[in-house]
């Protein structure tokens, strides 16, 4: 399929010729005609399959449709984006497929000053791109308004939720026109209860549009368990990195001070790391992403919710320095490699701790995970499991501070996260917490990680712990 068959206009097809864009995803020719004809969508698309593009497209072609009252613009769509990456992200998508067309957008997102945005608004924009912390601040102060919008995109609903952003989303759409003129094109990359629930409120008898999840075509991504003791594992990931010479590698941590700590331990290892959480200013964020990128920074290390959006294609390499507490989480960080058929790598450095994480991914999955001890690595099988410390990622919220509580999902989260905690303990005390398996034998014992490896015996703990 070409991208004329969709009904885009000639400066729409001439600005993605200028992309290098030869065909839609899937995504896109499902969306454009029918966000074309004016319908609200309901849209199951993951970041990396094109989605940005599968709104922005025919959303420019439908505001530019209306002449333009040179006078006054008031913002006519609103895309309403769970992190600043996003926003930024967006928007720089806007502006590179509306470039042949006479309208206007902005992005507002916090971390940075308020008065240019201001001004920016001021001046009038067709099309705004905001996070909903930020947005709301400038609906106090009145710099904004919201009355005229006839177009409101909800990317990555799910995460916006996930941060807590319900309550700040009703208040947006408090702001908006009533009525059933609006045209409401909801993606989300899950569909919980709490997205059917919002779905069912926001859209009028949406068009279900689902592209295959990148989770589910995985066999591009070839995935791997490392077991290794907890204090090991950065000694074991610089290895890993400077032995097999990878140039570019997303670390994923569970919590903003473990990035902060790991990035400067690599950094004394001689690898340039920069980490990139929400308690970084943007500035530094995006400092980060740029020279992750340019390569100039060998390895990113981030947390769940800053990496969510990033839009860093065919990554290599994806470590789980720690695996993530909600097993969603694995998905959405293995999907960053192995992307539009390319290979890709995603290890996991897996200590007695996590075996409880461990189990509920492969669970998610329906798949074991190969588990491969290095040799030099082996985990010492007298190391107690203890449980896991919850690291307050509330990213969401303290990019947000100070206004209102935590949405019912973040609520229900910290409950799942304390029952997790509570199983951890519970594995410990059920005696499964030991590395007791037979361990792999080793020509070269004694070699610390010489990049060797053999995969683990049937009797590994990870079974037994899945067995109980
Ligand atoms: P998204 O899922 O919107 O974050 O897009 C992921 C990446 O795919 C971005 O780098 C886009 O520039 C790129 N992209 C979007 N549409 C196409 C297309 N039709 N062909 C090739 N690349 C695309």
């Amino acid at each position: 399929m070409s991208f004329d068959t969709l009904g885009l206009s000639a400066e729409l097809l001439r600005a993605i010729s200028g992309q290098g864009y030869n065909q839609p995803t899937p995504i896109q020719s499902k969306a454009i005609p029918v966000i074309l004809g004016g319908r609200d969508i309901l849209a199951g698309a993951q970041t990396g399959t094109g989605k940005t593009a599968a709104f922005t497209l025919p959303m420019l072609q439908r505001l530019s449709r209306k002449n333009i009252n040179n006078g006054r613009r008031p913002v006519r769509a609103l895309v309403l984006t769970p992190t600043r990456e996003l926003a930024a992200q967006v928007a720089a998508s806007v502006t590179d497929y509306g470039r042949y067309l006479p309208l206007k957008s902005t992005v507002i997102f916090g971390g940075v000053k308020i008065n240019p945005q201001i001004d920016k608004l001021r001046r009038g924009v067709d099309i705004l791109v905001a996070t909903p912390g930020r947005l709301l601040d400038h609906a106090r102060q009145k710099t904004v308004d919201l009355s005229q919008v006839e177009i409101l995109v909800l990317d990555e609903a799910d995460r916006m939720l996930d941060m807590g952003f319900i309550h700040d989303i009703r208040k947006v759409l408090a702001m908006l026109p009533k009525g059933k003129a609006r045209q409401n094109l909801l993606f989300s990359a899950t569909f919980s209860n709490e997205i059917k629930q919002l779905a069912d409120k926001l859209l009028n008898q949406p068009e279900l549009i689902e592209v295959a999840r990148r989770n589910t075509t995985a066999e591009q991504i070839s995935q791997v368990v490392h077991p290794v003791d907890k204090n090991r594992k950065r000694e074991l990931l610089s290895h890993m990195i400077g032995s097999r010479n990878w140039r570019q590698v997303l670390v994923f941590a569970r919590t903003k001070h473990g990035a902060n700590r790991l990035a400067q331990q690599l950094d004394k290892d001689g690898l340039s790391a920069a980490a990139i959480h929400g308690n970084k200013s943007q500035g530094a964020r995006t400092k980060a992403l740029a020279g992750f990128k340019n390569g100039s920074v060998r390895v990113l290390v981030a947390t769940d919710i800053a990496a969510r959006g990033l839009d860093i294609d065919q990554l290599p390499h994806v470590v789980n320095f720690e695996l993530p507490n909600v097993p969603e989480d694995y998905i959405h960080r293995i999907g960053r490699t192995g992307r539009a058929g390319n290979q890709g790598e995603a290890v996991s450095l897996v200590c007695v701790d996590e075996l409880k994480q461990l189990r509920d991914i492969e669970r998610l999955l329906k798949r074991e995970i190969p588990k491969l001890v290095l040799e030099g690595y082996e985990p010492d099988p007298s190391i107690v499991a203890q449980p896991i410390k919850q690291g307050g990622n509330n990213q969401g919220r303290n990019s947000n501070r100070g206004r209102s509580q935590p949405g019912k999902h973040a609520a229900n989260k910290q409950r799942s996260r304390s029952a997790a905690k509570k199983a951890g303990t519970g594995q410990q005390e059920a005696g499964s917490n030991r590395f007791k398996g037979k361990r792999t034998s080793s020509k070269n014992k004694g070699k610390r990680g010489h990049g060797k490896s053999a995969e683990t015996q049937g009797n590994s703990p990870y079974r037994q712990a899945r067995a109980a």
